[in-house]
């Protein structure tokens, strides 16, 4: 095999496909399919992921390659081929489909090194490795490859003995701390023991520990554990008994929590009905994909776990995705507690080197569990007994740029190739799930009752448009206040939840009418109060709060709507005594802030728990008994086909959130428009007969479950270009496609202009359509050279889930 092909970091149609090249003989044996390479491309050095390995090619006079980047291989036999399925489902390039799988720290510049892996002693490595390491704790990468060790270090990272670490430069720093280890073998240690005189009984204790263990111990922790002093070690340092180094740590952002085991639950009769079928599937290898349908607290979680025993039992590996809001502190307990260091959890409050640390437990093996946000069901596992995706209904699962997939499309992928079970679970079902269970396409699985059979918490919906009649102007209608000061007394806790998207303050001039907008976009500026700016959410543009209107220089300017900031003022006034903690973007953007702030809360250091779609999830805690929804509406009239459906899922999330204990709870939900069924229904809490009235509904506006949909965007800086280009797309997708499917365009794109670029849109609703995939790709090649040089962009998503 001496011709590797290449899939080259050049994202264009041109370079989509692979590049063979010779592999030098000093190379050989090292070059293995799923690493990423060097190579010389055109006049430059690019990096590329070797794809396959042959002995012949079709082309002459071949390009070497320059240098292997891994050691092993970053993706398996299977990403590889997923990456296919990927450029086919997503409609990108396959490296843009093969970098999505790896962790950012893989893609960022960085200097590799090697170094010798914990509980490794220098002594096992063979004699000509040995001085590398002497006097250092890491070599470059450099250095191996001009000595031409490459061989034979990668013989000691098959081994385990020494690994590859990525120190990416600047973005990530590595975590050093000071560990001792023994220099010599346990036999000479003994004997190094005796020569010590008899009053040295500390440093006698500290030779034993390493006649026991060899592995080399953090400093600090030795020093505690064995009540010897850091001289003593010195000592022993400086009769060369023992060395010290420096030694990389894994960052465990877990680090100072102790996760207290948990055994498992006996299982209910609901229970047990529904986990037995996916534990035959698991034992039997079967793929197939459930929907585990039922109410928060119905006790979902405690099937995932069993579901997981069991296939940690059989030597195979699970991948739990949950959104990333909800990858609460008090979720990761959850399967920390049952499965503890056997769980890697990727999510974005890591930091990139963390990240990449729990990626490499995944890599290596070290773990059985990933358990992440959305990008973590590309777990390189390569013996997956079940993918278990939570809340599945959540949209943060479609990914909203390039590539464009979604984790339950490609979760359905993966369990295919390994012959293992998918569980999505949800107590408000995408429709699609739940049309698809109900067909038997997925295997629906039903838990109706909560735990312990407590009762759903009672809900109240309030129509603020009365209250505005009866003379109430604040934001808290009459009940809701009513009820606040009730808890305030009991001292029991409240959750506040305000809906923020498609509703933040503006700004808007109360005599005139004028409502500032971005210049850029046509959207409007959100108010953030804390630096007194007004920000475009699109552009990230920012201004100073006017003082007068630029329209009319009244001076009559305010800002309208209702931010987290304000509600937490409105709060101070009329509840002075209550004490709040507020949840938002500005709270919690520092890391570790979020778990804090939950932490507070659960100690009982305040009584109103303030915030927007963060709280709406995971949280369980026995104190709350109120669960007030400032404004249920505030979605109900975006351009989205799923406005209706998010809001159900969101309100009947949000009221979850009560009485999971003990204490009863109840549900205030203020709204504008409270016969909308999606409030109503998330009121009686009624999934079932909301799924009905909003199947109708798609069914008769064509819309998915009952039509597949693909959005085609077009933008470029001139209006006429982008009408006109939009104009050709949608006749030539009409003349392509069969009579049954529907174009809609050219059409304004609900925001007509984002960073000062006019935004045009084609929609296409289909029942089936082999040919479209390539008819979307000839649309790609037919404008290529204009995206290239000319600044036109056509985006296209082929299960959009954002359509503005
Ligand atoms: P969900 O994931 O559907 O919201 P959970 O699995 O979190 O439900 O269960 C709700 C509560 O009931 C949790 O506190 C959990 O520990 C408890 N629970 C779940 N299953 C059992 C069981 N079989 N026996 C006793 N308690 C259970
Ligand atoms: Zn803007
Ligand atoms: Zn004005």
């Amino acid at each position: 095999m001496k011709i590797a092909s290449v899939i080259v970091d050049v994202p264009a149609k041109q370079t989509d496909k692979t590049f063979d090249y010779l592999i030098p003989d000093k190379w050989k044996d090292v070059i293995m399919p799923g690493m990423r390479v060097s190579v010389p491309f055109g006049s430059r050095q690019i990096q590329g992921f070797v794809t396959e390995m042959k002995s012949s090619s079709d082309f002459k006079k071949l390009k070497e390659i320059t240098e292997p980047m891994d050691l092993t291989p970053v993706l398996t036999k299977e990403l590889l081929m997923l990456g296919d399925w990927l450029t086919e489902h997503a409609l990108c390039y396959k490296i843009s489909a093969y970098q999505a799988m790896l962790p950012a720290a893989l893609k960022a510049k960085y200097q590799k090194k090697l170094r010798i892996t914990d509980g490794t002693v220098i002594g096992d490595l063979p004699k000509n490795l040995q001085p590398f390491f002497a006097e250092r704790d890491f070599i470059l990468w450099e250095e191996i490859v001009k000595k031409g060790l490459v061989p034979e270090f990668q013989k000691e990272v098959a081994k385990g003995t020494v690994e590859v670490i990525y120190e990416v430069k600047e973005k990530v720093k590595k975590k050093l701390v000071k560990h001792i280890y023994p220099l010599l073998s346990p036999e000479t240690l003994a004997i190094e023991k005796e020569k010590l005189p008899p009053q040295a009984s500390k440093q006698k204790e500290a030779i034993d520990y390493f006649i026991k263990n060899s592995e080399p111990i953090e400093l600090r922790r030795f020093t505690a554990e064995l009540g010897i002093s850091s001289g003593t070690v010195k000592g022993l340092i400086n009769k060369r008994i023992l060395g010290e180094k420096m030694i990389e740590v894994y960052r465990n952002p877990y680090e100072n929590r102790t996760f207290v085991k948990t055994e498992p639950l006996p299982l209910t009769e609901d229970q047990k009905k529904a986990i037995e079928p996916i534990l035959s599937s698991i034992g039997n290898n079967e793929h197939e994909v459930f929907l585990l349908y039922g109410v928060t607290g119905s006790g979902k979680t405690e099937i995932y776990l069993q579901s997981i025993q069991k296939v940690i039992e059989e030597g195979k590996e699970a991948i739990v995705l949950v959104p990333e809001i909800s990858l609460t502190p008090q979720m990761v307990t959850r399967f920390k507690g049952r499965f503890g260091d056997q769980v890697a959890v990727l999510h974005s409050g890591l930091s990139q080197g963390e990240k990449y640390d729990e990626w490499r437990k995944i890599q290596r093996k070290e773990v059985k569990v990933a358990v992440g946000a959305r990008s973590a069901i590309f777990a390189p596992f390569e013996n997956i007994g079940i993918i278990i995706i939570d809340e599945e209904h959540e949209t943060s699962y479609k990914q909203e740029e390039t590539p464009r997939y979604h984790a339950r499309d490609v979760a359905i992928q993966r369990a295919k190739y390994y012959g293992c079970p998918v569980v999505l679970g949800s107590a408000t079902p995408s429709l699609e799930s739940f049309a698809r269970a109900k067909k038997g396409v997925f295997h629906l699985l039903t838990l109706s009752n909560r735990m312990n059979n407590q009762a759903l918490p009672t809900v109240e919906i309030v129509d603020m448009r009365e209250e505005l009649r009866a003379g109430n102007r604040s934001m808290f209608s009459r009940t809701l206040l009513e009820k606040l000061k009730d808890r305030l007394e009991k001292k029991e806790q409240t959750v506040l939840f305000l809906n923020k998207r498609g509703h933040s303050s503006f700004v808007m001039c109360r005599s005139c009418g004028y409502v500032l907008n971005c210049p850029h976009c046509d959207i409007s500026l959100t108010y953030h109060r804390f630096n007194e700016q007004m920000k475009c959410h699109y552009c990230g543009y920012e201004q100073h709060v006017p003082v007068f209107c630029p329209e009319c220089q009244s001076d009559h300017i305010r800002y309208f709507g209702t931010g987290t900031q304000k509600v937490e003022e409105e709060l101070a006034k009329i509840l002075p005594e209550a004490r709040v903690i507020r949840m938002d973007v500005d709270t919690t953007s520092k890391k570790g802030a979020h778990e804090r702030l939950l932490a507070d809360f659960q100690e009982g250091k305040a009584d109103i728990l303030l915030g927007t779609q963060m709280i709406a999830k995971g949280l369980d805690f026995p104190n709350i008994t109120l669960v007030g929804v400032l404004s249920a509406d505030t979605m109900l009239h975006l351009p989205d086909f799923r406005s209706s459906e998010k809001t159900f899922q969101l309100l009947t999330q949000v009221s979850g959130r009560a009485g999971r204990h003990e204490l009863e709870g109840e549900v205030v939900i203020q709204t504008y428009s409270p016969e909308h069924y999606s409030v109503e229904l998330a009121g009686e809490q009624d999934y079932d007969r909301f799924y009905q009235k909003e199947m109708m509904i798609r069914k008769i506006h064509k819309y998915p479950p009952f039509y597949y949909i693909s959005l085609v965007t077009v933008s470029h800086e001139q209006l006429m270009k982008v009408v006109s280009v939009t104009e050709k797309i949608s006749t030539f997708l009409q003349s392509r496609l069969s009579n049954e499917s529907i174009v809609l365009g050219p059409v304004a794109s609900p925001i007509p202009r984002i960073n000062n670029r006019y935004r045009y849109q084609c929609l296409i609703k289909y029942k089936r359509e082999p040919e479209l995939g390539k008819a979307l790709k000839a649309v790609l090649d037919r404008y290529q050279q204009e995206i290239v040089s000319d600044g036109l962009q056509i985006s296209i998503d082929l299960n959009p889930y954002i359509l503005m």
